[in-house]
């Protein structure tokens, strides 16, 4: 089958390479790309482990045993971990990593698989990884109803619609003009400044965004910290906040399988309009120029289709 294998940083080839193996063998009909991607592409991840290595983390396609339709989750959790016996699987110190979407076929534990509802398109149900982890992120906020995200990229978007979903006042606060557009298309308000409220998310994974979304909580408010910043990392926190105004700061990571199930119902019963971010349809040979192009303009993730 043919696969798009990472050599190195930045050189990633079209290879004939043999099936893949492991408990259920996955047909790959769409597999969406986000900002890790790009960043596994240019220099590595941690959980890549060692070169050659595949990538491709959001994955829809149909199971080769029984032709049922599933989303290929990128992992599970193991189960035995202090996390996962206290019940937050999303922090598991030990999950197996299911990746290698951007290929035709993928080899998957039977556990990471979920029925894609009836009527939702492949590149939709593969949106559904990034939206669980949206939908994880909210959990880790406050029911508070004075919302802002800041970053309108697609999780920024994606944490919107839910909040909005969900009844919130939400600001998006973008320097793009189109993802301020989209925000407002998703029922949100938009901004180029943030302001101060109660709950704050940061969608942008940069350290002086998480700065500026801890500075932007109001006193006894919330801030979520959902944009991943490079390994090694430190920010710059004003500790008057945190003390006398007690401001919550926390993290919110990945998902749990019963939140990818969620994000599944809500893309297939069209409350979160995957369409909306749905960039162009490539080919495995063109998804490295794609990812190496630079972001501009509206928030939209490549659906990269193996069979093009
Ligand atoms: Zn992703
Ligand atoms: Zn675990």
């Amino acid at each position: 089958m043919r696969a798009a294998v990472l050599h190195g940083p930045d050189d990633v080839r079209v290879e004939e390479v043999p099936d893949p193996v492991g408990e259920v063998l996955v047909e790959v009909r769409a597999a969406t790309t986000c900002g890790t991607d790009r960043k596994m592409l240019r220099h590595g991840h941690r959980i890549l482990g060692a070169y050659p290595a595949r990538f491709g983390h959001e994955t829809a396609g149909v199971r080769a045993d029984t032709g049922e339709r599933v989303l290929v989750s990128d992992s599970v959790a193991c189960g035995k971990c202090r996390p996962c016996r206290a019940g937050r699987p999303a922090i598991c110190r030990a999950p197996t990593w299911v990746l290698g979407g951007f290929a035709e076929r993928i080899a998957a534990p039977d556990a990471a698989l979920h029925a894609i509802p009836d009527g939702l398109d492949f590149a939709g149900a593969a949106m559904a990884e990034p939206l669980a982890a949206c939908v994880h992120a909210l959990t880790r906020g406050s029911d508070a109803a004075d919302v802002a995200v800041l970053g309108g990229g697609t999780i920024g978007l994606m944490l919107a619609r839910l909040l909005v979903l969900d009844g919130r006042e939400v600001l998006v606060c973008d320097r793009h003009g189109e993802r301020r557009a989209q925000a407002e298309a998703m029922g949100a308000r938009a901004a180029d400044a943030l302001g101060e409220h109660d709950l704050v998310f940061e969608a942008v994974g940069h350290p002086a965004a998480w700065e500026q979304a801890v500075a932007a909580a109001r006193a006894g408010g919330t801030v979520v910290l959902v944009g991943g910043c490079p390994a090694g990392t430190t920010v710059a926190l004003d500790t008057g906040p945190l003390h006398y105004d007690e401001v919550d700061v926390r993290g919110a990571f990945h998902h749990t399988r019963a939140e990818i199930d969620r994000a599944l119902a809500l893309l297939g019963a069209g409350d979160v309009d995957w369409r909306a971010l749905a960039g162009p349809v490539v080919g495995l040979a063109e998804l490295a120029g794609a990812l190496q192009r630079p972001t501009t303009g509206e928030a939209r993730k490549l659906v990269v289709d193996p069979s093009r």
